[in-house]
């Protein structure tokens, strides 16, 4: 069935091994980040085949599919107040921000005999989520009267909303602020988590991380093979993991700029067309729908995505070498938002490949062992 995604199970756990590896030997772990792909359980095995520690993701329902798997999980997304007591139910820890909601997640807790584990994120100027640095003090004073929970980590976000890109001397903010924490209450602190994908390319820095920095959250990196502070491509990380395939319905010559009055689009905007004059044009059946033509790329040589209406997408393939027949299938590569939307559209078939060849049936149903 087209369109479809194809996945590299074998790529994404080379991928995340390369970086269980080499951030190991600095003494930082690695939570898998789940949410890029709908938090399938095949890729989520792979991720724990490679050796990720946790398995992390902002939505509670995914974290709950996932729950006989035998990983620490985390919930990345501040907990809504709808959701306390799957939080506490499937969730392991979860980063949180706001006392009441400690509160909530302390009651749940005791309710259900447990202690849940609570990541304190400190916000150091990206302006998302997290308790702004001079604020971190007061904040810990009132967490650690509630009972139920444990802070078991502080952590920061970057590079999200604001872009702003960390720096050995932010993360050494968040080491401080932990230490300062460790020593006013006793806490004894599990995790200190300097980031996501944005974080990576400290490894590759002479600064580097700084000295108590124990654990990133890694999604974009192992899942497309690229650290998102620069965008640059990380050599011996594998980039080609997850490819869209889209069937071709129309191939015909006609004017690329339409014939009448221009109104608005399906979407309700005013297009703006190039005259290249008559280009042979055709029609994959996928669009807007499945995801937006500005996260994918074409892999097929001189093909050019033109736009999108809901459900059909227009390319020129007039400088193409390849003649292209209805029929045809054609290959894009992903970027982030792209992966997002068709792992989570169920329009979209998903098929799963180890090293470029389908998976049998009897590998696909192999019990884990997984140690954490
Ligand atoms: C999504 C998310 C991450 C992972 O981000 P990547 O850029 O995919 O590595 C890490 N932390 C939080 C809080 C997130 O929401």
């Amino acid at each position: 069935m087209y369109p479809q995604v194809e996945v590299d199970l074998k790529k994404i756990e080379r991928n995340t091994n390369t970086m269980v590896r080499d951030l190991g030997e600095k003494g930082i772990s690695v939570m898998a980040v789940t949410k890029g792909f709908g938090a399938k359980r095949e890729i989520v095995q792979a991720m724990l085949r490679g050796g990720a520690q946790f398995i992390a993701d902002s939505r509670i329902q995914n974290l709950k599919k996932l729950k006989d798997l035998p990983a620490r999980k985390v919930l990345l997304r501040l907990p809504q107040k709808s959701e306390i007591d799957d939080v506490v139910l499937y969730s392991d820890y979860s980063l949180n921000s706001e006392i009441e909601t400690l509160r909530l997640l302390g009651a749940s807790a005791i309710r259900r005999r447990r202690i849940h584990k609570v990541i304190i994120m400190v916000d150091l100027g990206d302006y998302r989520e997290g308790i702004r640095y001079h604020k971190v003090p007061e904040f810990c004073r009132e967490a650690v009267r509630i009972d139920g929970i444990q802070i078991a980590g502080f952590g920061v976000n970057l590079t999200c909303f604001g872009g702003v890109i960390p720096e050995s001397d932010t993360l050494k903010r968040l080491v401080e602020i932990t230490e300062a924490m460790k020593k006013e209450h006793g806490l004894k602190i599990e995790i200190v988590s300097g980031g996501s994908s944005s974080s990576v390319y400290l490894l590759y820095e002479n600064e580097g991380f700084p000295e108590g920095i124990n654990n990133l959250r890694l999604g974009e990196v192992i899942l497309l093979g690229k650290e998102t502070a620069f965008g640059k491509h990380l050599d011996g990380l594998h980039d080609d993991n997850f490819i869209l395939k889209a069937q071709v319905i129309e191939v015909k010559e006609k004017p690329s700029v339409p014939h009448g009055r221009i109104g608005m689009d399906a979407f309700g905007n005013k297009p703006v067309y190039r005259d290249r004059g008559i280009i042979k044009r055709a029609i994959v059946a996928i669009g807007k729908q499945d995801v937006d033509p500005a996260a994918i790329y074409p892999l097929e040589a001189d093909v050019e995505i033109i736009g999108a209406s809901s459900d059909h997408m227009i390319l020129d393939v007039s400088r193409a070498v390849r003649e292209y027949n209805v029929g045809d299938v054609l290959r894009f590569g992903l970027k982030y938002g792209g992966l997002l939307s068709l792992m989570t559209s169920m329009y979209v078939d998903k098929v799963y490949l180890e090293d470029g060849s389908p998976l049998s049936i009897d590998e696909m149903s192999v019990n884990l062992e997984v140690t954490v």
